[in-house]
């Protein structure tokens, strides 16, 4: 990876596997300019997971799943950033839902009820409302 102030070469001077959200952060220097910045190496979810809705098969999205909690938290002032880290709850919990790579769409549903019931009983109720069966 290269620099993101003067594109040169980097080095990564410590590296550490995230398990729980099943990524590997990283801590690189620019060789040329001294600058020190993270970088994460995540799963490229949306080209090895498929999602069945309806028996239609189509490739797993992150930004509607985003965009799915979001609008349910937009009652809160901090709706993007907290939509943003329950995405990556329910990411990793699909991690145990998917067979052979295909996750059900009502899982998903599922998956997110339970993380947002969680955290924010009006979101639930506003998801629910909009994904129930
Ligand atoms: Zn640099």
């Amino acid at each position: 990876m290269v620099c993101v102030h003067c594109r040169s070469d980097t080095q990564v001077i410590n590296s550490r596997l995230q398990k729980k959200a099943n990524q590997v952060w990283r801590r690189r220097k620019c060789g040329t300019c001294g600058a020190i910045f993270s970088s994460r190496e995540v799963a490229q979810y949306e080209l090895v997971w498929l999602v069945r809705s309806n028996k239609a098969l189509q490739p797993f999205n992150r930004d509607k799943l985003l965009l799915s909690i979001y609008a349910s938290c937009q009652h809160r002032p901090s709706a993007l950033s907290d939509a943003s880290a329950l995405t990556e709850t329910v990411i990793n919990k699909l991690l145990f839902n998917a067979t052979a790579g295909v996750l059900e769409a009502p899982a998903i549903a599922q998956t997110v009820q339970v993380a947002l019931n969680r955290f924010d009983k009006a979101a639930s109720v506003h998801y629910q409302a909009f994904h129930r069966k």
